[in-house]
């Protein structure tokens, strides 16, 4: 079927859209642009499926960026919602839930004495960085370029032309004096975080990390990296936050933390932690926590925080989750991906380097180990770009960004995988013109 005829309920939507919503997506990345393609438009999902307005039925790998680990419509999470639903959707008031789930956070992660909850990954880490100022009395924030920590001002910096210049704004409307108060040093690079420690001596507040970047593809710490922030971290009184809204709950229980053994001073949650609904949180240790009104002097508030039908969610959604052998299956099932995704490359003659770390992968389309940012944009972006819409019409939904990771589930079947693998050779055989 001609591209035009398959997606075309999906193009109209996307062009009345565009009338009436800002670019017609509600996020940016959604749109495709990177992919130069137009967005489908979803109708339903349900376990590893998910179908587009025109009827076409995709094995998914978004996941909604992260948050879907179970599948879609886990009956289980769509009973809790169902139940709590009826019983009141919102009341900004105190609920038993609320405490269950941050008791369920507390004992997955042993960094974490206390939980705020919160409405989404980007209120975790401005909040996080907030309370970072207020513990040590510091203005500076050093951060990793090709992390992502949401869309806080202080959070859309960019590095400028060196260490010794200070940050430049991420984004129009953030003022040149806020970039300037975050540091942005490449990922991996031991050296250049000391260089940054001793430019700015005693000033740097706390450190954000994302300790396996997954918002630039996947882009494990190289061995000793978590370790030397953590120490350089606490040779300064500066805080370690480690940003795991996508990692919490993702490569273990524990996230990154119980993955390395490490233990962060402060902690964001989002994306699985809520379930997938709207709910993120943010702990960490009592001393620092409890600087968050109403018993410290750092304001912090949400009207639907703890929102009792999200909360449901998260609570039903992390307990099947962390119960059984779920997150060696989505190892496997990772592990499989990963192994028929190489030797499709090797067979279709195309230079390909995979980054996986349990069930979340990136492909790079080069010949060299991807270890930072600058090496993410060395791939090959048209390549990728080809790609991904010949998975498309292989009937496989990858995320429409070579800065995005493949997400795994545990709705993903053996029969989804294999059909994957066999798409990926022949979409690869397509960029080389080889025979597939
Ligand atoms: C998605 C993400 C965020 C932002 O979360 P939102 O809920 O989209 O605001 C922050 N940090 C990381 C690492 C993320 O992946």
């Amino acid at each position: 079927m001609s591209r035009l005829k398959r997606y075309s309920k999906s193009a109209k939507a996307y062009a009345r859209a565009c009338q009436y919503l800002v670019g017609g997506v509600n996020s940016p990345v959604r749109a495709f642009d990177a992919v130069g393609h137009r967005p489908l438009f979803i109708h339903r999902a349900k376990g590893s499926k998910i179908y587009d307005i025109d009827g076409n039925k995709y094995i998914d790998y978004v996941g909604s960026w992260g948050p879907m680990i179970l599948g879609h419509g886990n009956h289980k999470v769509l009973k809790a919602i169902k139940t709590a639903a009826d019983n009141g959707t919102s009341f900004g008031a105190p609920t038993l839930a609320e405490t269950e789930l941050a008791r369920r956070i507390i004992n997955a992660f042993s960094s974490i004495e206390k939980v705020r909850l919160l409405n989404s990954g980007t209120e975790a880490a401005m909040t996080a960085v907030r309370l970072g100022r207020a513990f040590t009395g510091r203005d500076l924030i050093i951060k990793m370029s090709g992390c992502y920590h949401g869309h806080c001002d202080s959070m859309l910096a960019a590095a400028g032309s060196g260490l010794a210049t200070y940050s430049i704004a991420g984004s129009a409307g953030v003022p040149d004096e806020f970039a300037k108060l975050t540091v942005v040093v490449p990922y991996n690079d031991i050296a250049a975080l000391e260089d940054a420690f001793n430019l700015y001596k005693r000033k740097i507040a706390a450190v954000i990390v994302e300790p396996v970047a997954a918002n630039m593809g996947v882009v494990p710490p190289a061995k000793g990296y978590l370790d030397a922030i953590r120490n350089l971290c606490s040779q300064n009184s500066s805080v370690l936050i480690f940003d795991e809204v996508i990692t919490g709950f993702r490569l273990a229980p524990g996230g990154a933390q119980q993955l390395f053994g490490m233990q962060a001073d402060l902690t964001c949650l989002g994306k699985i932690a809520g379930g997938g609904l709207p709910a993120a949180a943010l702990g960490g240790r009592a001393e620092i926590m409890d600087m968050l009104a109403p018993i410290g002097p750092v304001y912090q508030a949400g009207t639907l925080s703890g929102n009792p039908v999200a909360v449901a969610a998260a609570n039903t959604t992390l307990s099947i989750l962390t119960e059984g052998n779920s997150y060696e299956r989505l190892d496997a099932s990772a592990a499989i991906l990963e192994k028929g995704f190489t030797e499709a490359a090797e067979a279709a003659n195309v230079a390909l380097t995979i980054n996986r770390v349990s069930s979340i992968m990136s492909c790079f389309f080069l010949d060299k180990p991807v270890k930072n940012f600058t090496d993410v944009q060395s791939a090959d972006s048209n390549r990728f770009k080809r790609f991904f819409a010949e998975m498309l019409k292989h009937n496989i939904y990858l995320a429409p960004s070579p800065y995005e990771a493949i997400f795994l589930s545990l709705a993903h079947t053996k029969e989804d995988i294999e059909e994957t693998i066999d798409a990926a050779y022949k979409s690869m055989c397509t960029l080389t013109g080889h025979n597939g």
